[in-house]
């Protein structure tokens, strides 16, 4: 495994196109947390280039998203002297191996991809799709494996682009003859895929149906309250459907006792129980988890810039060693 004074290296990211929410929460950020707090090395890339590549005609929604996503991160807990908060321009060398990966991987394999399928399907791109857009899986693997990172803790949308990844490492250490980038591997935590409060299978910024980490009690509670739940509980004596009901899924997610919430789910189906109180139930549950990150929130006093300039440099001396051995892996010419 490959390491960094001993400690396995992970690399995680986020798209600043808009403050994380509870599917980032549940399905990345609980996992970073866990990792940062075992003493692994680990890389959190605020990946601007990535959301330019559906967003190039609206910079300002990126701008504006970078000091979002940073307070965020250190709302939930991320502690930048531990974990290396870094933006993916400031590091050049990031786009550099992408150009060279770009070589080894045919564009039928990044047509082929599912998640980029979907993607280009939710944006209506039709076949005016920015040739960036199509690349980025490859710009993912050129940033996982710059920090040589052997651990992605991802919801299972990012698992093509990991196998990707784990592609483009055999390839270069093929052509190096030697291990020169370890094969990164994925992990999944325990809710892949958080849907969206409008029943929609994921939460999403782009969707604009999810519960932000920086939203209001009073805003969570509306939230829930607008829940998709089943449409055919329409009375309360009517026996309801736990399975696809939003409530449920964040419930599963979110509460601690799941005893309590298999006996909810036992009444709901029998018929007997109410949205209103099953929703109920879910805004405490909510308000469990939110709250502490509240008040973190409104405890840092912190320049953004700072944190990120100071993460960029420590993650830009590790790309630029990884980017020397691919080129020399690879034969290419240098001066
Ligand atoms: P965008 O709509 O701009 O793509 P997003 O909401 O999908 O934004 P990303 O920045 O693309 O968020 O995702 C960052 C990480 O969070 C990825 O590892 C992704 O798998 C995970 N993630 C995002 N949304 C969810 C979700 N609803 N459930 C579980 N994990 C999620
Ligand atoms: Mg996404």
């Amino acid at each position: 495994m490959s390491t960094i004074n001993n400690a396995p290296i992970v690399l995680t990211g986020d798209r600043p196109t808009g403050p994380l929410h509870l599917g980032h929460y549940a399905g990345s950020l609980q996992q970073r947390l866990r990792l940062q707090d075992e003493g692994y090395r680990c890389f959190v890339m605020i990946a601007d280039m990535q959301a330019y590549t559906d967003n190039a005609d609206n910079t300002a929604k990126i701008r504006n998203a970078i000091p979002q996503v940073v307070s965020d991160y250190l709302a939930i807990g991320l502690d930048p002297s531990r974990t290396t908060i870094f933006l993916q321009s400031a590091v050049p060398e990031l786009a550099e191996l992408t150009m060279l990966y770009m070589n080894f991987i045919t564009v039928s394999r990044l047509e082929r991809n599912p998640t980029i399928r979907d993607e280009l399907k939710m944006r209506e791109f039709e076949r005016d799709i920015p040739s960036g857009f199509l690349c980025y899986p490859v710009s993912q693997a050129a940033d996982i494996t710059a920090f040589k990172a052997t651990c992605v803790p991802v919801g299972d949308d990012q698992l093509p682009m990991i196998e990707l990844a784990q592609e483009v490492a055999r390839k270069i250490n093929r052509a190096g003859g030697r291990e020169i980038l370890p094969t990164p591997k994925s992990l999944l935590s325990k809710v892949t895929r958080l849907p969206g409060i409008d029943g929609k299978a994921k939460a999403s910024k782009s969707l604009g149906n999810a519960i932000f980490l920086s939203d209001s009690q009073k805003e969570v509670k509306d939230k829930v309250m607008a829940m998709y739940t089943d449409p055919n509980h329409i009375r309360v004596s009517d026996p309801g459907q736990v399975e696809g009901n939003v409530v449920f899924s964040y419930l599963d997610a979110f509460e601690n006792d799941q005893e309590k919430v298999e006996d909810l789910k036992r009444r709901y189906r029998g018929g007997g129980l109410g949205d209103v109180t099953i929703k109920k139930e879910l805004i405490s549950s909510l308000e469990r988890v939110m709250m502490p990150i509240r008040d973190q929130r409104a405890a840092n006093d912190v320049d953004y810039k700072d944190i990120i300039r100071q993460g960029s440099k420590v993650a830009r001396e590790a790309a630029v060693q990884t980017l020397a051995e691919v080129k020399d892996a690879l034969g290419v010419f240098s001066i």
